[in-house]
Formats: C-alpha cells, sequence, structure tokens
C-alpha cells in the first residue's frame, strides 16, 4: 500500500472500528496502520515525504482521540495550575512554580558540541569511573611514571585483576584509546576518526574561587593521513572564535604532556578587553589568556590503539569547559557552578 487513497480508505476502516473498541489505544496497534508506515519505504523518493506526513498525520489523528477518550473517562479532579502559589497567604519572593531551565554548564556543552558537530566531529560520553590502563598507560605514563602525580584525582577501595585501585577520571583523555579503537575503520575508508568528549573529571583539590573537584573538560582527538600541527591550531581557532563570536589571536607555547609530542599550551587574546585593560579580571591585564593544552598524539599512544605511526598522525587537545564559560560570561568564582544557588542559576 503506497498512496494517498490507501491512507483514506484505511482512515475510513480505523475511524469506524474505533467506535465498538473496548480499549481505545488498540487502534493503534492496528496491522492497517502498521502497514502504511512500514510502507514509506517502498514509495518512490519524490513522492515520500508527503506520503510520509500524511500517513504521521493520521497516526497522529488517532493519538489525539484516544488521548481526549481518556481524558473525558478522567475521574480525577483537574488541578488549575495558573492557581497562585503561596505559603501562609504569602508569596515568597522565588516562586518554586516558575519555569526550570537547563544548567548553565548543559547549555554550553550544547552550544560547543554542535561547533564541533559542524566541523564533523562525533559527540562522545566519558564515564565517571575508569581503570589505570585508560586513564594513564594507554596514553603513555607507564607505571611510576612522575607525570601521573600531576592527575591526583579519587581512587576507589577495590581493585582491578592487576591489583590497582580504579580512578574518577582526572582527564577526558581516559577516553581517546576507547575512541580511536571505535572509529578505526575509518581510517580503513580514508576518513579521519574526528571526536569530543565533553564530560566530568575529578581531581583531589583545595577548593577556592578557581578550583573545584569536580569539573567539566572537553577532549577533542583527530587523526588521519597527513595531519600537522597547523591544522590543530586551526581547528581550535576557528571553534574559539565562533563560541566566542569574534575574531581571535591565538599563540602557542611548547608545554609537556606525556601523551602528545610536541605539547604546547594555547592562549587566545582576551575576548573581553582584546589587550585594552589593565585591570582585566578575565586576563589580569595580560592581555591573553592560557586556555588549553593540546599537542600531536604521541606515536606510543597510537601503537596502543593499533594505528601505525608511520601512516597516520593525529592532534589532540583538551580544554577546560567551565573556565571557557566562566570567561564568556565573567563568572569569578568556579565554585557557583555547583552551588546550586539559584540567584545564579537563573541569569541563564
Ligand atoms: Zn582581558
Amino acid at each position: 500500500m503506497s498512496s494517498s487513497d490507501d491512507i483514506a480508505r484505511v482512515r475510513e476502516t480505523l475511524l469506524s472500528r474505533y467506535e465498538g473498541l473496548e480499549t481505545k489505544a488498540d487502534i493503534l496497534k492496528s496491522p492497517e496502520l502498521k502497514e502504511l508506515l512500514a510502507g514509506i519505504r517502498d514509495v518512490e523518493p519524490s513522492e515520500r515525504s508527503a506520503y510520509g506526513q500524511a500517513v504521521n498525520a493520521l497516526q497522529q489523528e488517532l493519538k489525539e482521540k484516544v488521548l481526549s477518550n481518556m481524558h473525558e473517562k478522567s475521574a480525577l479532579p483537574s488541578i488549575d495550575v495558573t492557581a497562585p502559589f503561596d505559603i501562609n497567604g504569602e508569596k515568597p519572593s522565588l516562586l518554586p512554580s516558575e519555569n526550570g531551565t537547563t544548567h548553565p554548564l548543559t547549555q554550553e556543552i550544547a552550544t560547543l558540541s554542535d561547533i564541533f558537530y559542524r566541523m564533523g566531529y562525533v559527540v562522545e560520553e566519558s564515564r565517571e569511573i575508569d581503570d589505570q590502563y585508560h586513564m594513564f598507560e594507554a596514553l603513555n605514563f607507564p607505571k611510576g611514571h612522575p607525570a601521573r602525580d600531576d592527575y591526583d584525582t579519587f581512587m576507589t577501595v577495590e581493585k582491578d585483576s592487576e591489583g590497582e585501585p580504579f580512578v574518577a577520571p582526572a582527564h577526558t583523555s581516559t577516553m581517546q584509546n576507547r575512541i580511536l579503537k571505535k572509529y578505526h575503520a575509518n581510517l580503513e575508508k580514508g576518513e579521519a576518526i574526528a571526536a569530543i568528549v565533553p564530560d566530568r573529571v575529578f581531581r583531589n583539590e583545595d577548593l577556592d574561587a578557581r578550583h573545584e573537584h569536580t569539573f567539566y573538560q572537553v577532549e577533542g582527538v583527530y587523526v588521519a593521513k597527513g595531519v600537522h600541527a597547523g591544522m590543530l591550531i586551526a581547528t581550535l581557532q576557528q571553534f574559539l572564535q565562533e563560541y566566542y563570536g569574534k575574531e581571535l589571536e591565538v599563540r602557542v607555547n611548547p608545554f609537556y604532556f606525556p601523551f602528545t609530542e610536541p605539547s604546547f599550551e594555547f592562549a587566545l587574546s582576551c575576548p573581553f578587553c582584546e589587550g585594552n585593560d589593565s585591570s582585566c579580571k578575565v586576563c589580569g591585564g595580560e592581555g591573553w589568556v592560557e586556555l588549553l593544552g593540546c599537542g600531536m598524539i604521541h606515536p606510543n599512544v597510537l601503537k596502543a590503539a593499533d594505528i601505525d605511526p608511520n601512516e597516520y598522525t593525529g592532534f589532540a587537545f583538551g580544554c577546560g569547559i567551565d573556565r571557557l564559560v566562566m570567561m564568556k560570561y565573567q563568572i569569578e568564582d568556579v565554585r557557583h557552578f555547583e552551588s546550586a544557588k539559584l540567584d545564579f542559576l537563573r541569569q541563564f
């Protein structure tokens, strides 16, 4: 069945059957309706959209009929959701009945994910407990490597099969090895591995206006043939300009991470004062903000994911999302995000 006549005929049949049904919702399980829905894929491409819309409209019509029938039958008294809210006859200053919104960090993660998605990246999630292999070894931090000390995080009492405790990941790079393996087939098809991981990370930090024990990072991974550092810098610049909605200058300084070689610390021109305010709170009058760590993926990290470093190269970056958002809105204290203070949250 695949014409508009069929739809009209099925509609007549179903409407007349509806009246006699004991359980009205059964109409939505009718084989005729299922057949119409299944028929969408057999319609000529030029007519498929119109046909699909007509079938969906019929399905919607039936759903609404069932719903209105349920409302009529309902014995519960209706609730006036617009009735004024008060406590002992007085209105509180913050009404709990006001509309809810998503958390500012959730909103910003959606924004930045969208920018990378349009640049061809897939979005992956991290995890809240991981093993030390993914957190360290797969990233070229062998056991006993002194750089492990820079990633002081929380550990479980339980041990893995190697006798090591599990960790609350201190960086979203804990997903790199899994991403490289998951999208390995892209390389064989001549495509790139391109993924970001915006998610929570954990550090055993003393809390202050700039440090939280739980915060957000976005990891980026890009691997293909002939990838070089210029592409890394152009990608980050493009992303940050879109995110802040203005032209920005960037600069890189050499740095050290075990999982990238060479490694860079990436700074951008202050999106607030553009270097014109010696008392700027965002850059401290420097005109530059050190924002993230990045570099070319170390050959050992590629090898750990069965990628030949002589054939493929790639870059990776890790950026603190809280920091990114604080700079965007001039938020002075990172602890506001987890404070559950409504007067802060309602500004977004
Ligand atoms: Zn500034």
